[in-house]
């Protein structure tokens, strides 16, 4: 058995970022760029305003012998006009946010701070140079980057590209995820149960679980404990995906052949069983370059699994950074938990206070196949190897169950 953290740097160490692909700027957040791209045009495109006001000459407002700020009104610069005549000595252009900036003027100052009457403007306050006005190529020039390969898509980076008339983007390609549930209990939810069955909760599960993190579920239903079955199903599975999850099986049971059958399949194993609790048999191969999991049967250990484990390959699938779930929250506990202590244990609490001080209530009885007691906790804390029992007032690593 290895543990938490050598199974996930192995995982890492396996799995590769995969090709990319070009999609519209709308389907575009949330994915990593492929490519770099330069500005094409500058931003802001033409000198504008950045305030409703009026546009001046500054001296205008400012020089000496002359009523300061009396202007006569020239005309009105909406947003969505092309520049009109330049501005004449001793007037000022009515102008709106955005709308381009008249030559000759050097300032807009603000509506708030000027009285227009009789078709003539005082200003109230004598302007700066150059205030209110955005410059041409402040904030873009062209040819500027714009983006480099491996940066996250944010609705920033929407509305940059959208800006520069960018309507498409290369990006890291989506995964698609395989998901298979093995046993000969289990039964599609939509059907009917017979005596001895159960309905397949690790099909819905983890299609819900993927999908959240950015990838296609291509689900492949449910395969029976049987050598050939199984075999057959897998191998329709490895194909049309680029990560494969296959749930249960991947025991030491006399029918669980989930190991065997993907090992004759060519998958290279790379770790079966890992440390911890729940989720020890999980297993992690290789068919070819495509990853394999093979998540216990267990609902709440193939989450679990899926969240430490299968999260962070399918992020770094998609070129993102990936990040092991993060324990940097701390709690105190507040209950006696009997941990077995020989592998670290994932523990469901309740969770309550705030960050000058969270208590932590573990959840008793806990168990991989309580699906009932994984909805009540809010919380899953970190039990490290060899500590046990646990007791009230030890300090434990927390994260919030999402
Ligand atoms: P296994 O890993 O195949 O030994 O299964 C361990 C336990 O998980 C057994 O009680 C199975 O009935 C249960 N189990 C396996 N797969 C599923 C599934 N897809 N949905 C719900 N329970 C499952
Ligand atoms: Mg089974």
């Amino acid at each position: 058995m290895i543990r938490a953290n050598k199974a996930l740097s192995l995982i890492l160490r396996h799995v590769q970022p995969l090709r990319a692909e070009t999609v519209p700027l709308s389907q575009a957040c949330g994915r990593i760029s492929a490519a770099t791209l330069l500005a094409r045009r500058q931003l802001p495109p033409f000198p504008n305003s950045a305030m409703d006001g009026y546009a001046v000459r500054s001296s205008d407002c400012a020089a000496p012998g002359r009523e300061l700020g009396r202007l006569v009104l020239q005309r009105t610069s909406r947003a969505g006009q092309a520049m009109g005549a330049r501005i004449l000595p001793g007037r000022a252009i009515k102008i709106m946010t955005g709308a381009p900036l008249p030559k000759g003027a050097d300032a807009v100052v603000m509506k708030e701070y000027c009285v227009e009457k009789d078709g003539r403007v005082r200003v109230l306050r004598p302007p700066q140079r150059g205030q209110h006005i955005r410059k041409a190529g402040e904030d873009v020039g062209r040819g500027d980057l714009l983006l480099e390969p491996g940066v996250l898509l944010r609705p920033y980076e929407i509305a940059l590209l959208a800006a520069q008339g960018i309507g498409r983007v290369p990006v890291i390609a989506r995964p698609r995820v395989g998901l298979l549930a093995t046993g000969d209990e289990l039964v599609d939810s939509s059907r009917p149960l017979l005596p001895g069955k159960i309905h397949d909760s690790n099909g819905p599960a983890l299609a819900a679980a993927v999908s959240r993190w950015g990838a296609w579920v291509v689900s492949r239903g449910i395969a029976r404990d049987d050598r050939g079955p199984l075999k057959r199903a897998l191998r329709r599975s490895l194909s049309g995906c680029d990560l494969l999850l296959a749930s249960g099986g991947v025991s030491i049971g006399d029918f669980d052949y989930t190991k065997r059958v993907l090992e004759e399949l060519g998958v290279r194993i790379i770790f079966w069983k890992v440390a911890i609790k729940p989720g020890k048999p999980l297993l992690f191969g290789l068919f070819g370059r495509k990853p394999v999991f093979g998540l216990p049967g267990n609902p709440v250990s193939a989450l679990v699994c899926a969240e430490e484990f299968v999260r962070p390959a399918i992020e770094k699938l998609q070129g993102r950074a990936p990040a092991h779930p993060s324990y940097h929250l701390q709690g105190t506990l507040e209950n006696v938990y009997p941990a077995e202590g020989s592998r670290q244990q994932y523990l469901f609490c309740v969770a309550s206070g705030g960050p000058e001080g969270f208590r932590l209530k573990a959840i008793r009885p806990q168990g991989s196949a309580m699906m009932g007691m994984s909805c009540r906790a809010n919380a899953l804390a970190l039990a490290p190897i060899g500590v046990t029992p646990l007791r009230p007032g030890m300090r434990l690593s927390f994260r919030w169950l999402k």
